[in-house]
């Protein structure tokens, strides 16, 4: 995206998952699967808003919080990428049992313990996951997550050993039944501020669970709003950032953006697949006027749309998290949450309008008329909440567009020159695909053409930062032009042809939705939205 150019030597071999780990993994996420099946009504949970009893305890005493952490800890070991199918397959049997794994092992206590140092600390926590904690990681508040500065503080006590955290937090996940709570707050101390992750014991005086909180989806997840009074953390269980940089303390923000992928895109993929599977088993059992409904253009297009996108996102995240560290990929690993949650978003829409009233009645209802209760509806509004938490959709889009264009401020705007070479391209695609890789190149060749001119129009980074509907397109466009070249450079490193026309397919609507991005970034002559936003018509 920098560069203008796509160095295809980068994607080719695309990744594939290590068979060996993935048997391991296969194994695992058979046992998980069945037991939470066995012991969860989803539906009952949907209706109650409460998991079984037990629940918790009984997956934290089996080691499922301990996915990816060392098996001196009692840990799986599991890679990233056989992490995250474990959470996606969970998520399909059950999205808040499946949330609550993303929870405990990509944000909580055992994910955390990647940004802690040798030290007192890292050995305190530790000893917590050896010993079976539940965790939470508290960041949001009433105030709004995307507030710069958290509005909780950590002041220091007076002989300096301690802090003392104050404040309000809310929808954090787990929050309720958290043994161990990492805690974000305001540290200002020698006339700075930094912010500060802070491992909170939540038997310590001052910490309270002022309500559990329920969701349109998700439901039976367990999630709180807390206010810590006065909560003294010991000065070694923090964990602190730069002065006056607004920023976690690294790499508590690579944790973060990977926490948002099996959080988020695990249970998107889970509603994804589901859907393509009740898409086909309907267009197959269904006929209109004595024609099979897989006749139908529209139908085919719903089909192969669905099918599509789906291998996309499951592209996108293999690309994502296979042969990857802690912090590599970030451009990629920030698009994906958005690329997958609000692809899945398009997909549950779309099969609702397939399934027409079956998929807008109820389970409950259609259980009760003898209908197959196939529970789209609850679906529906479990995906909604995917492009919520993590952050909004359009934010993260502005988001990721920010870090790009702020990468080549730092560059002094250096982007590609006009006359290097193209990059040797893959081979191993068909016709249709061969123009996709064309119009991918240049589209990238357009994005950082754009961004180049955008900066030598705009010297100060606040000012153009200010732009955020053109921050948001850019970053749509430059999280479509990826999901286009992931999938390209799967399919040439793949012989089945059935996925070159799934690429084609994609492409297709891909270069649609780009069309359509680009005219809008260079659309002149717009309404005075904010005159009219401020206007008496927009309030009444
Ligand atoms: C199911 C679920 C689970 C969650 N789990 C956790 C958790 O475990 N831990 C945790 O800390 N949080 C958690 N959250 C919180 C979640 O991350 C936030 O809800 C999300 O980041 C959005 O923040 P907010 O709700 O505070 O909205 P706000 O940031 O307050 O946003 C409110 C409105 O202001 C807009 N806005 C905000 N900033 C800007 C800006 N700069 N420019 C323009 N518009 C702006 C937003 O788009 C939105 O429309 C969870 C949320 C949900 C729904």
């Amino acid at each position: 995206m920098e560069s203008g150019r796509l160095d295809w030597n980068t994607l080719l071999p695309f990744p594939v998952p290590d068979a060996a780990s993935g048997t391991v993994a296969d194994a695992l996420i058979k046992e998980i699967t069945e037991s939470v099946a066995a012991e969860v009504d989803p539906e009952r949970t949907d209706a109650t808003g409460q998991l079984p009893d037990g629940l918790i305890d009984r997956l934290r005493d089996d080691g499922w919080f301990r996915l990816r952490n060392a098996s001196a800890l009692g840990g799986h070991e599991l890679s990233d990428y056989d992490a995250f199918r474990l959470v996606e397959r969970v998520c399909a049997v059950s999205q808040p049992v499946g949330q609550t794994l993303a929870i405990q092992n990509a944000v909580g206590a055992a994910a955390l313990l990647a940004a802690l140092p040798d030290g007192p600390l890292r050995a305190k926590v530790e000893r917590r996951i050896a010993a079976g904690t539940v965790s939470a990681f508290a960041g949001t508040e009433p105030e709004g997550a995307n507030n710069a500065w958290p509005g909780t503080t950590a002041v220091p006590t007076a002989d300096g050993s301690a802090y003392l955290l104050s404040g309000e937090k809310v929808f954090t996940g787990n929050g309720d039944i958290a043994d161990l709570l990492a805690v974000l707050a305001t540290v200002p101390e020698d006339g700075h501020r930094r912010v500060g992750v802070f491992f909170v014991d939540t038997t310590d005086p001052g910490f309270r669970v002022r309500s559990r909180l329920e969701f349109m989806g998700s439901r039976g997840l367990h999630n709180a709003a807390l206010t810590l009074d006065g909560v003294r953390v010991p000065r070694e269980d923090a964990l602190l950032g730069e002065p006056d940089a607004p920023r976690f303390p690294a790499p508590v923000g690579a944790i973060a953006l990977l926490s948002a992928l099996f959080f988020n895109a695990a249970p998107a993929l889970a509603i994804a697949r589901q859907c393509q599977e009740w898409s086909s088993a309907f267009v197959a059992r269904r006929a209109v006027n004595g024609r099979p409904l897989g006749e139908y253009d529209q139908i085919q297009r719903i089909l192969a749309t669905t099918a599509a996108e789906v291998f996309a996102m499951d592209t996108v995240v293999r690309w994502s998290l296979l042969d990857s560290g802690l912090t590599d990929r970030w451009f990629e690993r920030s698009v994906t949450k958005n690329l997958c949650t609000v692809t899945a978003w398009r997909i549950v829409d779309r099969t609702m309008s397939l399934l027409g009233g079956e998929g807008f009645e109820t389970a409950r209802s259609k259980q009760r008329r003898g209908a197959e209760p196939l529970p789209l509806e609850r679906l529906f509004r479990d995906a909604r909440g995917l492009r919520v938490s993590g952050n909004i959709d359009f934010l993260l889009d502005i988001q990721s567009a920010r870090l790009l264009l702020a990468g080549r401020y730092a560059a002094a705007g250096a982007g590609a020159a006009d006359d290097v070479p193209e990059p040797a391209r893959p081979t191993g695609l068909g016709p249709a695909n061969e123009a996709h890789l064309r119009a991918a190149e240049q589209g990238l060749r357009r994005f950082e053409r754009v961004c180049r001119r955008l900066i030598a129009e705009h010297p100060r980074p606040d000012a153009l930062f200010g732009r955020q509907e053109t921050l948001r397109l850019l970053g749509r466009i430059s999280a479509e032009l990826f999901s286009m070249c992931a999938v390209l450079a799967r399919v040439a490193s793949d012989t089945d042809d059935g996925r070159q026309d799934l690429t084609d397919v994609h492409c297709t609507a891909v270069r649609h939705r780009l069309a359509g991005l680009w005219r809008r970034l260079t659309a002149t002559g717009e309404p005075d939205y904010g005159a009219v936003s401020r206007s008496p018509a927009a309030h009444h």
